[in-house]
């Protein structure tokens, strides 16, 4: 069996007291057994099968908690609980999405890496309350230590005793099971996840049914983000209301965010929900080598990308960032700084999404190829100025027109890249070159400029 990692957590935090997820981090040993019990580990657990706690009750306090799916679609958790069908006889199953694979997005495997068994604890908690007696962590297939970890964690939990059969001698059995992806994108869509795990190719299911219906082998199956489950213990532990108050109305609790970019530190930081822009970009060390800040993407390349001016004054949930143009995503909070050339990074984002698309709609699969390859045109230098009105109209016509959301995702960075950034992708097309480029190497682009005026 591999050993635990003898880790410096790279990670930085705000204030411990506000850890939920990451609450072992403080400790030399973040990922064992040992520790995890040292922090109340499993009691949770224990408590609500041996006091056979009602699973209304339970659904109770993660609706009163706030909780919102964090994976991205941000749906009430307990809302969801509560579609699952409480008095069907067959197999339930129950499923952790931990197939993060957007750029940018490297939170849940922190989760895995550092605090494993409260993610175990949370999915045994929901699989009581739900009635489900088999469990899946999909874990995104370039994470392959992070795996390992998982498996390890769940070959302690088993010995202990807190999942298999007949937990603390009642009749509540639980196994749970760690499968691996190979990468693709598309598995991280909850029906393509399940598609994955039946051994199938990875491709979105029409909606619907959803899963709650017809999930895993056609049976009633709970999908959750791994910050969704990791969470549970927590609010059972310290109440519904109390997570709901760490956080803002319609955003409780906290919420990891990874944080990359131009940006002097790097990493996944927990915060309260609600924490002004500015106050995160500070903690993460600001703006790197003391240059302006230019824009930031806060929720993951499917999310809208955001001026300096519109998220200065942004505050770090649901509704702030909603108000102010753009959405929370999973909390993937890239940061770019004044010498980030937006055409060329929509180039790189555009060409993620047509890489990524699964095939199967037709505005997705064809569209996505049309926005790279226009925008590659432009980055070419062979721009013309009707190509920002073509972006506009494929993007239009992929939203909504698709049977998963990757369609859309792939259309809102050209959409905002665009309506934010326009004078930007004029001066490309005008030029041939980059507006930024030409800033900071002046020399160079007046020379060039005058050779294309002499040709
Ligand atoms: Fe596949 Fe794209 Fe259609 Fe989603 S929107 S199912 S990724 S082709």
């Amino acid at each position: 069996m591999m050993s635990y990692l003898d880790t410096t957590p790279t990670q930085y935090r705000s204030d411990k007291e506000t850890l939920v997820c990451l609450r072992t981090m403080l400790s030399d040993h973040p990922n064992s057994l040992d520790t995890y019990l040292k922090t109340g580990g499993y009691a949770q657990l224990k408590r609500i099968v041996s006091e056979k706690v009602k699973a209304t009750e339970i659904i109770t306090q993660v609706k009163l908690s706030g909780l919102r799916g964090r994976g991205g679609a941000g749906f009430p958790t307990g809302l969801k609980w509560s579609f699952m069908p409480r008095y069907y006889d067959g197999t339930k199953y129950l499923v952790c999405n931990t197939d993060e694979g957007e750029p940018g997005t490297f939170k849940d495997r922190d989760i895995i890496r550092y605090n494993p068994h409260q993610l175990i604890e949370g999915m045994a908690i929901a699989a009581y309350t739900l009635g489900a007696r088999v469990g899946y962590n999909y874990i995104h297939g370039e994470i392959w230590e992070d795996y390992e970890i998982f498996e390890n964690a769940l070959a302690e939990a088993r010995a202990a005793g807190f999942i298999g059969e007949n937990l603390f001698g009642t009749n509540f059995s639980f196994d749970l099971y760690a499968v691996h992806g190979y990468g693709a994108y598309i598995c991280g869509e909850e029906t393509a996840l399940i598609e994955s795990i039946e051994g199938k190719k990875g491709q979105p299911r029409f909606k619907p049914p959803f899963p709650a219906s017809y999930g895993v082998f056609g049976k009633p199956t709970n999908v959750n983000n791994t910050e969704s489950y990791a969470s549970i213990p927590w609010i059972l532990q310290h109440g519904g209301q109390a997570f709901q108050d760490l956080g803002v109305p319609n955003s409780g609790g906290t919420k990891l965010f990874s944080v990359s970019g131009h940006v002097e530190r790097p990493g996944n930081y927990e915060v309260k929900m609600g924490m002004p822009f500015a106050e995160l970009l500070e903690i993460a060390g600001g703006v790197w080598k003391g240059r302006q800040l230019k824009a930031v993407i806060p929720g993951g390349p499917s999310t809208a990308v955001m001026p300096a001016a519109a998220i200065l004054g942004a505050t770090m949930d649901y509704d702030g960032l909603s108000k102010a143009g753009s959405s929370l995503g999973a909390g993937s909070m890239i940061v770019m700084d004044e010498t980030t050339c937006m055409v060329k990074t929509l180039k790189r984002l555009s060409y993620f999404f047509f890489e990524e698309s699964c095939g199967q709609c037709t505005p997705c699969r064809e569209g996505t190829g049309w926005l790279y390859r226009v925008i590659s045109r432009i980055v070419n230098g062979q721009g013309k100025m009707e190509d920002l009105d073509l972006l506009t109209d494929v993007s239009s016509n992929i939203s909504g027109r698709t049977i998963c959301a990757l369609g859309d995702a792939a259309a809102t960075p050209v959409l905002s890249f665009i309506k934010h950034f326009r004078p930007e992708f004029e001066y490309y097309i005008q030029n041939g070159h980059s507006m930024v480029d030409a800033q900071q190497n002046p020399g160079k682009y007046k020379q060039a400029n005058l050779e294309v005026a002499h040709a």
